[in-house]
């Protein structure tokens, strides 16, 4: 394949698009990481609720990894392309909401930060593509493990299924 072909005549511009990678999924991890433990959340209450016969039972969970847009918790001024791009927004904005001046964590950037640096780091050490979402996930995991104590099944099945199809190679 022709990309291939230049990654491997160019370097740099391989590590460089490793990092662009890495800061993309990063950003993407953050949402991951803070919503799918509340979708979590919201699909049991809903289920116990229906075990129940509550009336709640036919309220579905609406959060959702897009919807709602991302949004300040403060404010709920709707996060902008240019105010999504990770690290430089957070820096440009001096880790602050543009609308109401709430602090943002800065857990955001150092997520987006650590899954750039790993995944240069996989391109460095492994060399290989299925090594990228095995890294991917466990952040993602280490994160929900640390915020809230659980593993969700929804990814460390999918590793578990990746890691032992790769164990046969
Ligand atoms: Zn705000």
């Amino acid at each position: 394949m022709q990309w291939i072909e230049v990654f491997n005549a160019n370097q740099g511009l391989l590590y460089g698009f490793a990092l662009a990678l890495g800061l993309i999924v990063g950003s993407f991890l953050n949402v991951l990481i803070l919503r799918l433990p509340r979708i979590m959340e919201a699909s049991w209450r809903c289920e116990c609720a229906e075990l129940a016969g509550s009336p709640t039972a036919e309220t579905q969970p609406v959060l959702s990894l897009t919807r709602p847009p991302s949004h300040c918790p403060s404010c709920g001024h709707r996060i902008r392309a240019l105010e999504n791009v990770a690290i430089l927004s957070y820096l440009f904005m001096r880790g602050r909401c543009s609308t109401c001046r709430t602090r943002i964590s800065p857990r955001y950037p150092l997520i987006e930060g650590l899954t750039a640096v790993l995944t240069l780091m996989v391109v460095l050490r492994w060399q290989t593509l299925v090594a990228m979402p095995l890294t991917w996930g466990l952040i993602a995991l280490a994160l929900i493990d640390f915020d809230t104590q659980l593993l969700p099944d929804s990814i460390s099945i999918p590793l578990l299924w990746v890691g032992l199809l790769c164990s046969l190679f």
